[in-house]
Protein backbone atom coordinates (compact mmCIF):
# COMPACT_ATOMS: atom_id res chain seq x y z
CA UNK A 1 0.00 0.00 0.00
CA UNK A 2 1.22 3.34 -0.54
CA UNK A 3 1.92 5.79 2.14
CA UNK A 4 -0.85 8.17 3.12
CA UNK A 5 -0.58 11.51 5.31
CA UNK A 6 -3.53 12.42 6.72
CA UNK A 7 -5.31 15.52 6.88
CA UNK A 8 -8.19 15.09 9.09
CA UNK A 9 -10.82 17.58 8.91
CA UNK A 10 -12.95 17.77 12.16
CA UNK A 11 -10.78 15.97 13.81
CA UNK A 12 -12.18 15.96 17.42
CA UNK A 13 -15.55 14.68 16.52
CA UNK A 14 -16.85 11.38 16.73
CA UNK A 15 -15.91 10.66 13.22
CA UNK A 16 -12.21 12.29 13.87
CA UNK A 17 -11.24 10.07 16.93
CA UNK A 18 -12.27 7.11 15.56
CA UNK A 19 -9.70 8.11 12.40
CA UNK A 20 -7.40 8.52 14.61
CA UNK A 21 -7.51 5.31 16.38
CA UNK A 22 -7.10 3.45 13.37
CA UNK A 23 -4.48 5.84 11.75
CA UNK A 24 -2.65 4.99 14.76
CA UNK A 25 -2.61 0.75 14.39
CA UNK A 26 -0.93 1.32 10.98
CA UNK A 27 2.45 3.38 11.40
CA UNK A 28 3.80 1.82 8.45
CA UNK A 29 1.67 2.75 5.79
CA UNK A 30 -0.19 6.00 7.18
CA UNK A 31 0.65 8.86 9.40
CA UNK A 32 -1.56 12.14 10.03
CA UNK A 33 0.09 15.72 8.91
CA UNK A 34 -2.88 18.31 10.16
CA UNK A 35 -5.88 18.02 11.66
CA UNK A 36 -8.48 20.76 12.03
CA UNK A 37 -11.27 21.45 15.29
CA UNK A 38 -14.06 24.09 15.62
CA UNK A 39 -13.86 23.83 19.42
CA UNK A 40 -12.45 21.50 22.24
CA UNK A 41 -9.11 22.49 21.85
CA UNK A 42 -7.69 20.80 24.72
CA UNK A 43 -8.52 17.73 23.04
CA UNK A 44 -6.66 18.84 19.79
CA UNK A 45 -3.47 19.36 21.79
CA UNK A 46 -3.91 16.03 22.86
CA UNK A 47 -4.33 14.60 19.85
CA UNK A 48 -1.77 16.63 17.64
CA UNK A 49 0.87 15.07 20.31
CA UNK A 50 -0.59 11.81 19.89
CA UNK A 51 -0.57 11.33 16.05
CA UNK A 52 2.81 14.06 15.59
CA UNK A 53 0.30 16.44 13.57
CA UNK A 54 2.71 19.04 11.53
CA UNK A 55 -0.44 21.59 11.38
CA UNK A 56 -3.39 22.05 13.15
CA UNK A 57 -6.55 24.36 11.90
CA UNK A 58 -8.60 26.46 14.16
CA UNK A 59 -11.11 28.90 13.86
CA UNK A 60 -9.96 32.11 15.59
CA UNK A 61 -6.87 34.04 17.04
CA UNK A 62 -8.36 32.81 20.58
CA UNK A 63 -8.73 29.37 20.07
CA UNK A 64 -5.12 29.22 19.06
CA UNK A 65 -4.09 31.15 22.20
CA UNK A 66 -6.41 28.12 24.04
CA UNK A 67 -4.53 25.78 21.91
CA UNK A 68 -0.73 27.00 22.92
CA UNK A 69 -1.79 26.95 26.65
CA UNK A 70 -3.04 23.36 26.24
CA UNK A 71 0.00 22.07 24.39
CA UNK A 72 1.75 19.91 26.90
CA UNK A 73 4.67 18.91 23.98
CA UNK A 74 8.08 19.40 24.00
CA UNK A 75 9.49 21.53 21.50
CA UNK A 76 6.91 24.45 19.57
CA UNK A 77 4.37 22.45 18.63
CA UNK A 78 2.45 22.13 14.82
CA UNK A 79 2.21 25.03 13.04
CA UNK A 80 -1.28 26.82 13.72
CA UNK A 81 -3.39 28.25 10.95
CA UNK A 82 -6.20 29.97 11.44
CA UNK A 83 -9.93 30.23 9.76
CA UNK A 84 -11.65 28.73 7.13
CA UNK A 85 -9.69 29.49 4.37
CA UNK A 86 -6.95 27.92 5.89
CA UNK A 87 -9.02 24.78 5.94
CA UNK A 88 -8.95 24.85 1.77
CA UNK A 89 -5.00 25.63 2.13
CA UNK A 90 -4.22 23.24 4.16
CA UNK A 91 -6.16 20.42 2.21
CA UNK A 92 -4.13 21.83 -0.60
CA UNK A 93 -0.76 21.00 0.85
CA UNK A 94 1.55 18.88 -1.50
CA UNK A 95 2.15 16.91 1.63
CA UNK A 96 -1.37 15.02 1.83
CA UNK A 97 -2.58 12.65 -0.15
CA UNK A 98 -5.75 11.63 1.95
CA UNK A 99 -8.24 13.95 3.31
CA UNK A 100 -10.94 12.72 5.52
CA UNK A 101 -13.75 15.58 5.17
CA UNK A 102 -15.43 14.88 8.96
CA UNK A 103 -16.46 18.65 9.69
CA UNK A 104 -20.29 18.60 10.61
CA UNK A 105 -22.49 20.37 8.31
CA UNK A 106 -22.49 22.68 5.10
CA UNK A 107 -19.25 24.50 6.51
CA UNK A 108 -17.25 21.12 5.67
CA UNK A 109 -18.15 21.58 1.72
CA UNK A 110 -15.48 24.03 0.86
CA UNK A 111 -12.47 21.90 2.22
CA UNK A 112 -14.43 18.61 0.73
CA UNK A 113 -14.72 20.11 -2.60
CA UNK A 114 -11.18 21.63 -2.56
CA UNK A 115 -10.10 18.16 -1.89
CA UNK A 116 -11.57 17.13 -5.01
CA UNK A 117 -10.04 19.95 -7.51
CA UNK A 118 -6.69 19.10 -6.18
CA UNK A 119 -7.28 15.41 -6.97
CA UNK A 120 -6.92 13.79 -3.79
CA UNK A 121 -8.16 10.94 -2.54
CA UNK A 122 -11.08 11.95 -0.38
CA UNK A 123 -13.01 9.83 2.43
CA UNK A 124 -16.06 11.60 2.70
CA UNK A 125 -17.85 11.22 6.12
CA UNK A 126 -19.56 15.05 5.27
CA UNK A 127 -23.06 13.86 3.82
CA UNK A 128 -24.09 17.34 3.82
CA UNK A 129 -21.64 18.04 1.28
CA UNK A 130 -23.41 16.02 -1.25
CA UNK A 131 -26.61 16.98 -0.50
CA UNK A 132 -26.06 20.76 -0.90
CA UNK A 133 -23.67 20.33 -3.82
CA UNK A 134 -23.82 16.92 -4.96
CA UNK A 135 -23.87 17.74 -8.83
CA UNK A 136 -20.93 20.05 -8.98
CA UNK A 137 -19.00 18.01 -6.32
CA UNK A 138 -18.79 14.93 -8.34
CA UNK A 139 -18.08 16.92 -11.40
CA UNK A 140 -14.99 18.25 -9.53
CA UNK A 141 -14.08 14.98 -8.37
CA UNK A 142 -14.84 13.16 -12.25
CA UNK A 143 -12.87 15.90 -13.91
CA UNK A 144 -9.52 15.94 -11.44
CA UNK A 145 -9.16 12.33 -11.37
CA UNK A 146 -9.91 12.43 -7.28
CA UNK A 147 -10.31 9.38 -5.59
CA UNK A 148 -13.86 9.34 -3.56
CA UNK A 149 -14.89 6.84 -0.91
CA UNK A 150 -17.71 7.33 0.82
CA UNK A 151 -17.75 6.78 5.17
CA UNK A 152 -21.19 6.78 5.93
CA UNK A 153 -21.97 3.24 6.72
CA UNK A 154 -24.68 2.83 4.33
CA UNK A 155 -22.48 4.14 1.57
CA UNK A 156 -19.58 2.68 2.34
CA UNK A 157 -21.53 -0.28 2.64
CA UNK A 158 -23.46 -0.07 -1.11
CA UNK A 159 -19.80 0.68 -2.42
CA UNK A 160 -18.71 -2.64 -0.90
CA UNK A 161 -21.72 -4.43 -2.55
CA UNK A 162 -21.14 -3.28 -5.98
CA UNK A 163 -19.64 -5.20 -8.60
CA UNK A 164 -16.33 -4.43 -8.65
CA UNK A 165 -15.91 -2.46 -11.68
CA UNK A 166 -18.14 -0.13 -10.42
CA UNK A 167 -16.31 0.58 -7.30
CA UNK A 168 -13.04 1.80 -10.00
CA UNK A 169 -14.83 4.68 -11.22
CA UNK A 170 -16.79 7.60 -10.26
CA UNK A 171 -20.27 6.71 -11.90
CA UNK A 172 -22.46 9.43 -14.34
CA UNK A 173 -25.14 6.78 -14.65
CA UNK A 174 -26.32 3.40 -12.32
CA UNK A 175 -23.86 0.54 -12.33
CA UNK A 176 -25.45 -2.57 -14.82
CA UNK A 177 -27.45 -4.92 -13.14
CA UNK A 178 -28.24 -3.02 -9.96
CA UNK A 179 -31.98 -2.74 -9.74
CA UNK A 180 -32.28 -0.85 -5.96
CA UNK A 181 -30.17 0.53 -3.62
CA UNK A 182 -31.64 -1.05 -0.13
CA UNK A 183 -30.64 1.92 2.64
CA UNK A 184 -31.41 0.95 6.49
CA UNK A 185 -31.97 2.96 9.14
CA UNK A 186 -32.30 1.75 12.83
CA UNK A 187 -35.46 4.60 13.23
CA UNK A 188 -33.48 5.65 16.52
CA UNK A 189 -34.63 6.71 19.64
CA UNK A 190 -37.73 7.20 18.78
CA UNK A 191 -39.60 4.48 16.62
CA UNK A 192 -41.68 3.53 19.25
CA UNK A 193 -42.68 6.43 21.47
CA UNK A 194 -45.86 7.37 21.54
CA UNK A 195 -46.44 10.24 18.40
CA UNK A 196 -48.11 12.67 20.89
CA UNK A 197 -45.50 12.28 23.50
CA UNK A 198 -42.30 13.82 21.02
CA UNK A 199 -43.73 17.39 21.08
CA UNK A 200 -42.10 17.09 24.64
CA UNK A 201 -38.53 14.88 24.39
CA UNK A 202 -35.75 16.58 25.00
CA UNK A 203 -31.90 17.17 23.52
CA UNK A 204 -30.60 13.96 25.72
CA UNK A 205 -33.46 12.21 24.51
CA UNK A 206 -33.20 12.22 20.69
CA UNK A 207 -29.39 12.32 21.11
CA UNK A 208 -29.40 8.86 22.99
CA UNK A 209 -29.41 6.75 20.27
CA UNK A 210 -29.79 3.32 20.47
CA UNK A 211 -26.90 1.62 18.80
CA UNK A 212 -24.43 4.53 17.07
CA UNK A 213 -22.28 7.10 19.46
CA UNK A 214 -21.93 9.69 17.03
CA UNK A 215 -21.92 14.06 17.02
CA UNK A 216 -24.86 15.70 18.69
CA UNK A 217 -26.58 16.86 15.02
CA UNK A 218 -26.45 13.55 13.26
CA UNK A 219 -28.02 12.06 16.52
CA UNK A 220 -31.13 14.80 16.46
CA UNK A 221 -30.90 13.56 12.32
CA UNK A 222 -31.47 10.38 12.72
CA UNK A 223 -34.21 10.23 15.17
CA UNK A 224 -35.95 12.49 13.18
CA UNK A 225 -34.79 10.42 10.42
CA UNK A 226 -33.38 13.20 7.98
CA UNK A 227 -30.49 11.21 8.65
CA UNK A 228 -31.87 8.86 6.12
CA UNK A 229 -32.96 11.67 3.95
CA UNK A 230 -29.66 12.97 3.62
CA UNK A 231 -28.60 9.83 2.91
CA UNK A 232 -30.94 9.14 0.19
CA UNK A 233 -29.81 12.36 -1.52
CA UNK A 234 -26.26 11.34 -0.60
CA UNK A 235 -26.87 7.74 -2.94
CA UNK A 236 -28.76 9.65 -5.58
CA UNK A 237 -25.14 11.01 -6.32
CA UNK A 238 -22.67 8.27 -5.23
CA UNK A 239 -24.20 6.01 -7.13
CA UNK A 240 -25.84 7.82 -9.83
CA UNK A 241 -29.43 6.31 -9.03
CA UNK A 242 -32.35 7.91 -9.79
CA UNK A 243 -34.73 8.35 -6.55
CA UNK A 244 -37.19 5.67 -7.35
CA UNK A 245 -35.01 3.26 -7.32
CA UNK A 246 -33.39 4.00 -3.47
CA UNK A 247 -35.40 1.87 -1.01
CA UNK A 248 -35.31 3.18 2.81
CA UNK A 249 -35.64 0.24 5.12
CA UNK A 250 -36.32 0.49 8.96
CA UNK A 251 -33.59 -2.26 10.58
CA UNK A 252 -33.71 -1.44 14.25
CA UNK A 253 -30.28 -3.71 15.34
CA UNK A 254 -28.30 -1.53 12.70
CA UNK A 255 -26.05 -4.73 11.86
CA UNK A 256 -27.10 -4.74 8.12
CA UNK A 257 -25.38 -1.73 7.46
CA UNK A 258 -27.19 -1.48 3.53
CA UNK A 259 -27.66 -3.34 0.45
CA UNK A 260 -27.50 -3.87 -3.23
CA UNK A 261 -30.32 -5.42 -5.24
CA UNK A 262 -29.45 -7.00 -8.70
CA UNK A 263 -31.92 -7.98 -11.68
CA UNK A 264 -31.66 -11.43 -10.98
CA UNK A 265 -33.23 -10.92 -7.88
CA UNK A 266 -29.89 -11.20 -5.51
CA UNK A 267 -29.82 -8.92 -2.81
CA UNK A 268 -26.25 -8.21 -1.51
CA UNK A 269 -25.24 -6.65 2.38
CA UNK A 270 -22.65 -5.46 4.01
CA UNK A 271 -23.26 -6.69 8.18
CA UNK A 272 -20.74 -5.69 11.05
CA UNK A 273 -20.75 -4.11 14.06
CA UNK A 274 -22.01 -0.55 14.85
CA UNK A 275 -18.27 1.21 14.83
CA UNK A 276 -17.82 3.67 12.01
CA UNK A 277 -14.04 1.99 12.68
CA UNK A 278 -14.91 -0.58 10.00
CA UNK A 279 -16.05 2.06 7.09
CA UNK A 280 -13.16 3.99 8.03
CA UNK A 281 -10.52 1.51 7.98
CA UNK A 282 -12.31 0.07 4.49
CA UNK A 283 -11.90 3.43 3.05
CA UNK A 284 -8.34 3.93 4.61
CA UNK A 285 -6.76 0.52 3.09
CA UNK A 286 -9.08 0.48 0.06
CA UNK A 287 -8.49 -1.56 -2.37
CA UNK A 288 -6.99 -3.54 1.05
CA UNK A 289 -8.33 -4.74 4.03
CA UNK A 290 -7.10 -3.61 7.10
CA UNK A 291 -7.33 -4.18 10.76
CA UNK A 292 -10.10 -1.97 12.42
CA UNK A 293 -10.00 -2.70 16.22
CA UNK A 294 -13.81 -3.77 15.67
CA UNK A 295 -14.28 -6.94 17.36
CA UNK A 296 -16.76 -10.03 15.82
CA UNK A 297 -20.28 -9.62 15.05
CA UNK A 298 -21.46 -12.81 17.11
CA UNK A 299 -24.61 -13.63 14.73
CA UNK A 300 -25.92 -16.29 16.99
CA UNK A 301 -26.11 -13.92 20.06
CA UNK A 302 -27.78 -11.37 18.07
CA UNK A 303 -30.29 -13.77 16.89
CA UNK A 304 -32.53 -11.61 14.81
CA UNK A 305 -32.56 -9.40 12.18
CA UNK A 306 -35.72 -7.62 11.72
CA UNK A 307 -37.05 -5.18 9.41
CA UNK A 308 -40.23 -2.37 8.83
CA UNK A 309 -41.53 0.07 6.67
CA UNK A 310 -40.58 3.78 7.53
CA UNK A 311 -43.78 5.47 8.51
CA UNK A 312 -43.76 8.91 6.60
CA UNK A 313 -46.43 10.22 9.76
CA UNK A 314 -43.77 9.53 12.07
CA UNK A 315 -40.99 10.49 10.60
CA UNK A 316 -42.24 13.75 8.32
CA UNK A 317 -38.45 14.78 7.58
CA UNK A 318 -37.87 11.79 5.69
CA UNK A 319 -40.63 12.18 3.25
CA UNK A 320 -39.64 16.48 2.61
CA UNK A 321 -36.11 14.77 1.91
CA UNK A 322 -37.36 12.26 -1.13
CA UNK A 323 -39.64 15.57 -2.02
CA UNK A 324 -36.35 17.83 -1.89
CA UNK A 325 -34.65 15.29 -3.79
CA UNK A 326 -37.64 15.33 -6.36
CA UNK A 327 -37.55 18.75 -6.39
CA UNK A 328 -34.13 19.39 -7.34
CA UNK A 329 -30.72 20.81 -6.21
CA UNK A 330 -32.34 24.25 -4.73
CA UNK A 331 -34.77 22.55 -2.35
CA UNK A 332 -31.79 19.99 -0.95
CA UNK A 333 -29.59 23.12 -0.08
CA UNK A 334 -32.22 24.52 1.50
CA UNK A 335 -33.30 21.28 2.95
CA UNK A 336 -30.16 20.98 4.52
CA UNK A 337 -29.73 24.52 5.77
CA UNK A 338 -32.93 24.49 7.39
CA UNK A 339 -32.30 21.44 9.16
CA UNK A 340 -29.23 22.71 10.64
CA UNK A 341 -30.55 25.62 11.98
CA UNK A 342 -33.62 23.89 13.30
CA UNK A 343 -31.41 21.27 15.10
CA UNK A 344 -29.19 23.42 16.69
CA UNK A 345 -32.42 25.80 17.88
CA UNK A 346 -33.49 22.40 19.16
CA UNK A 347 -30.97 21.62 20.91
CA UNK A 348 -30.56 24.78 22.69
CA UNK A 349 -34.14 24.33 23.53
CA UNK A 350 -35.57 27.07 21.70
CA UNK A 351 -38.06 24.99 19.52
CA UNK A 352 -39.20 21.29 20.15
CA UNK A 353 -38.61 18.89 18.25
CA UNK A 354 -41.95 18.69 16.60
CA UNK A 355 -41.20 21.67 15.53
CA UNK A 356 -37.91 20.95 13.21
CA UNK A 357 -40.22 19.57 10.36
CA UNK A 358 -42.42 22.32 9.88
CA UNK A 359 -39.50 24.92 9.97
CA UNK A 360 -38.00 23.22 7.27
CA UNK A 361 -40.95 22.65 5.45
CA UNK A 362 -41.91 26.38 5.20
CA UNK A 363 -38.09 27.36 4.38
CA UNK A 364 -38.71 25.12 1.35
CA UNK A 365 -42.04 27.03 0.21
CA UNK A 366 -40.19 30.12 0.98
CA UNK A 367 -37.64 29.34 -1.64
CA UNK A 368 -39.20 27.69 -4.14
CA UNK A 369 -38.63 30.00 -6.85
CA UNK A 370 -34.81 29.49 -6.46
CA UNK A 371 -34.19 28.33 -9.37
CA UNK A 372 -31.38 24.91 -9.80
CA UNK A 373 -30.03 26.70 -13.01
CA UNK A 374 -28.25 28.92 -10.73
CA UNK A 375 -26.38 26.42 -8.71
CA UNK A 376 -23.19 25.72 -10.34
CA UNK A 377 -20.50 27.42 -8.27
CA UNK A 378 -20.02 27.01 -4.52
CA UNK A 379 -20.69 30.70 -4.08
CA UNK A 380 -24.13 30.27 -5.43
CA UNK A 381 -24.72 27.33 -3.16
CA UNK A 382 -23.61 29.13 0.06
CA UNK A 383 -25.51 32.02 -1.12
CA UNK A 384 -28.49 30.10 -1.29
CA UNK A 385 -27.34 28.20 2.01
CA UNK A 386 -27.43 31.42 3.68
CA UNK A 387 -30.54 33.12 2.54
CA UNK A 388 -31.83 29.70 3.70
CA UNK A 389 -30.56 29.52 7.26
CA UNK A 390 -31.77 33.67 7.32
CA UNK A 391 -35.16 32.43 6.78
CA UNK A 392 -34.71 29.34 9.31
CA UNK A 393 -33.84 31.45 12.21
CA UNK A 394 -36.60 33.96 11.68
CA UNK A 395 -39.15 31.04 11.81
CA UNK A 396 -36.97 29.62 14.85
CA UNK A 397 -36.95 32.77 16.50
CA UNK A 398 -41.10 33.00 16.28
CA UNK A 399 -41.14 29.85 17.68
CA UNK A 400 -38.86 30.51 20.74
P1 LIG B 1 -19.14 15.86 15.63
O1 LIG B 1 -20.07 16.95 15.99
O2 LIG B 1 -18.80 14.82 16.62
O3 LIG B 1 -17.76 16.51 15.11
C1 LIG B 1 -17.73 17.54 14.18
C2 LIG B 1 -16.31 18.07 13.95
O4 LIG B 1 -16.39 19.19 13.06
C3 LIG B 1 -15.61 18.56 15.21
O5 LIG B 1 -14.22 18.31 15.12
C4 LIG B 1 -15.87 20.07 15.19
O6 LIG B 1 -14.88 20.82 15.90
C5 LIG B 1 -15.82 20.36 13.70
N1 LIG B 1 -16.66 21.52 13.32
C6 LIG B 1 -17.92 21.80 13.75
N2 LIG B 1 -18.37 22.94 13.18
C7 LIG B 1 -17.38 23.39 12.36
C8 LIG B 1 -17.23 24.51 11.51
N3 LIG B 1 -18.21 25.43 11.38
N4 LIG B 1 -16.08 24.66 10.81
C9 LIG B 1 -15.07 23.77 10.95
N5 LIG B 1 -15.16 22.66 11.74
C10 LIG B 1 -16.29 22.48 12.43
O7 LIG B 1 -19.75 15.19 14.30
P2 LIG B 1 -19.57 13.69 13.79
O8 LIG B 1 -20.60 12.83 14.40
O9 LIG B 1 -18.15 13.27 13.87
O10 LIG B 1 -19.98 13.87 12.25
C11 LIG B 1 -19.11 14.46 11.31
C12 LIG B 1 -19.69 14.30 9.91
O11 LIG B 1 -19.71 12.90 9.60
C13 LIG B 1 -21.13 14.78 9.77
O12 LIG B 1 -21.31 15.31 8.48
C14 LIG B 1 -21.95 13.51 9.94
O13 LIG B 1 -23.19 13.58 9.24
C15 LIG B 1 -21.03 12.49 9.29
N6 LIG B 1 -21.23 11.13 9.78
C16 LIG B 1 -21.03 10.84 11.09
C17 LIG B 1 -21.24 9.55 11.56
C18 LIG B 1 -20.98 9.18 13.01
O14 LIG B 1 -21.07 8.00 13.35
N7 LIG B 1 -20.64 10.09 13.88
C19 LIG B 1 -21.68 8.55 10.68
C20 LIG B 1 -21.88 8.89 9.35
C21 LIG B 1 -21.65 10.17 8.91
MG1 LIG C 1 -25.21 6.78 8.00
Amino acid sequence: MKFQQLCVLGSTGSIGESTLDVVLRHPDTMAVYALSAYSRMEKLAEQALAVHAKVVVVPTEQARERFRRAWAGNGPGPEIRIGAQALVDTVLDSQVTTVMAAIVGAAGLPSALAAAQAGKRILLANKEALVAAGGLFMRTVRENGAELLPIDSEHNAIFQCMPQNARATIPTEPATGVRRLLLTGSGGPFRKTAIAQLADVTPDQACAHPNWSMGRKISVDSATMLNKGLEVIEAHWLFAMPVDRIQVVIHPQSMVHSMVEYEDGSILAQLGQPDMRTPIAYGLGFPERIDSGVGLLQLATLGRLDFEEPDFERFPCLRLSFDALKTGQAACVALNAANEIAVDCFLKQQIRYTEIAPVIESCLERITGCSDTNLDSLDDVLALDAHTRGIATELCLLKA
